[in-house]
């Protein structure tokens, strides 16, 4: 039987008088410990202020370490003039960068097409989150998840978590929503959009293939990690041949590990075609079992197919399917498709810039819209949801249309939009003012004695 999505509800709790154990009573609680959660809870921590960091996984990461996203793309303009990489996006992405390449659980930029981007070592990428969150003093509290809000009225008051131990109340002044899914908004009911109409773009299950001859793969691949032509051509003549590659266009990146590649490959639709929905949990489950059935026929595909895989075998998968998108909030302005097409600069209120193309995963193959030597600027209220007070969003649930989403999603800028999140919440507090009537400006220049490049 199909899932049926209005089985849940999504606002569990709704309470000021709710009658749970406190936790802790601190200035900010992060929802999240994604990129854009790791750099809030880093940042407002390092202002002195208190924050609680909630994760429902043991490790930081989200997608891009249990989805295994495993590059951070969005860090480098894309070009068709020759000439190595230009950095665009500095601030806390270029810290968290250059924790991660010091510890060496980062590749130099390879090719993506136009532009380039780094592949990371997943368990490193936890490990730097580690010794970010606790020498900032963030309380880090994993196998935690947040199920309700503590609302009163119109403002948010802190969460309702559960765990192992039970059910518990944090209570805070300020919450920063970075969970990717908009847990925390959705629960206060605010405004959320879901895709193109209720379409997303597919769930990919990630794999990492050992036993890699990297040089001759290379040679034979080519140098750029989307494939060739060729390698679709041979990819549809396997399908139509009986194997289960629903994908023709596939990307693979050499990762920080010798003879190890990242695989990019699988595109996951329920068995009769339609999409999946990963709110649903049924849906969910759908696509992780199809993913590591996926995983498999791609792997032999490449053992088969390609030079330097003939003994690779399969590392591991994503802790779970790769999400691209599912709610996006309805902020007090919204990135637009038209902002990302014409390059739009935000001199006033642009919190980060995004050189990174419009990326849609649907059909049988990504289509990029690239933006050459040329990036836009992501607004500060996107993050702000239009209803709600005290209550800001960080990461890839930001306020954006279908298209400009599958641009600015990615990692690089996640981790600028928590940076914005954290500046915006320590200017919150200390102005005694909400967020929607902080000046964008005011954020911008934060950001920028904070290491943004943003002038
Ligand atoms: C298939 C796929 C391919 C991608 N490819 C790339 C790529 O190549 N390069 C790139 O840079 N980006 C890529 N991205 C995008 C990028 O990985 C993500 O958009 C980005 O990492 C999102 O960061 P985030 O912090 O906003 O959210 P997330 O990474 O989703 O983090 C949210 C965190 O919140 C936690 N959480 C959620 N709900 C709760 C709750 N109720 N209680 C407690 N914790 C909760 C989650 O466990 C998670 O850790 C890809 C994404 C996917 C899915």
């Amino acid at each position: 039987m199909r899932p049926r999505l209005d089985q849940w509800r999504p606002d569990a709790v709704h309470a000021e008088s709710v009658d749970l154990p406190c936790l802790a009573d601190v200035d900010v609680v992060v929802a999240g410990a994604g990129a854009a959660g790791v750099a809030a809870a880093t940042v407002v921590a390092e202002s002195g202020r208190s924050v609680v960091l909630v994760e429902r996984y043991g490790f930081a990461g989200g997608a891009a370490v249990a989805g295994l996203s495993g590059t951070i793309c969005g860090l480098y303009l894309a070009s068709d003039r020759a000439g190595g990489p230009q950095q665009v996006v500095r601030g806390f992405t270029e810290r968290f960068r250059a924790a991660l390449a010091a510890r060496g659980g980062l590749t130099s930029p390879q090719r993506y097409g136009k532009t380039w981007t780094v592949a990371h070592d997943p368990l490193m990428w936890r490990e730097t989150a580690d010794d970010l969150l606790t020498a900032a003093g963030v309380r880090v509290l994993f196998h935690t998840a947040v199920t309700g809000v503590l609302m009163d009225g119109d403002h948010h008051r802190g969460v309702v978590v559960e765990s192992a131990a039970g059910r518990a109340v944090i209570r805070a002044r300020r919450t920063i929503d970075a969970s990717g899914d908009a847990a925390v908004v959705t629960r206060a009911g605010h405004a959320t959009t879901f895709g193109d109409h209720g379409v997303i773009q597919n769930p990919t299950m990630f794999f990492r293939l050992g036993g890699v001859d990297t040089d001759a793969f290379r040679a034979g691949y080519g140098p750029d990690s989307i494939c060739t032509p060729e390698l679709s051509e041979r990819i549809l003549a396997a399908r139509a041949a009986g194997a289960d590659l629903p994908r023709q266009k596939i990307f693979a990146f050499t990762s920080p590990r010798p003879g190890e590649l990242l695989v990019n490959a699988t595109r996951l639709t329920a068995a009769d075609g339609r999409m999946l929905n990963v709110i649903d949990p049924e849906d969910f489950t759908e696509a992780e079992i199809l993913g590591r059935r996926q995983v498999r026929a791609y792997a032999r595909f490449l053992s088969q197919n390609v030079p330097g895989c003939e003994t690779s075998y399969v590392v591991d998968t994503g802790v779970e399917a790769g999400i691209r998108q599912t709610r996006t909030v309805v902020g007090a302005e919204r990135l637009r498709n038209d902002d990302v097409l014409t390059a739009r600069k935000r001199p006033e209120d642009g919190i980060c810039r995004v050189p990174w193309p419009i990326e849609l995963h649907s059909g049988d193959r990504p289509r990029l819209h690239w933006l050459l030597d040329d990036y836009y600027e992501v607004p500060y209220l996107s993050l702000v949801p239009a209803t709600g007070e005290d209550v800001i969003v960080a990461g890839r649930c930001l306020s954006a249309d279908h298209e400009a989403l599958a641009s600015a999603r990615v990692t690089a800028q996640c981790f600028e939009y928590g940076h914005a999140a954290a500046m915006a919440t320590l200017l919150s507090l200390e102005k005694a003012t909400s967020y929607r009537n902080l000046a964008g400006s005011d954020v911008r220049s934060a950001m920028t004695r904070n290491g943004s490049d943003l002038e």
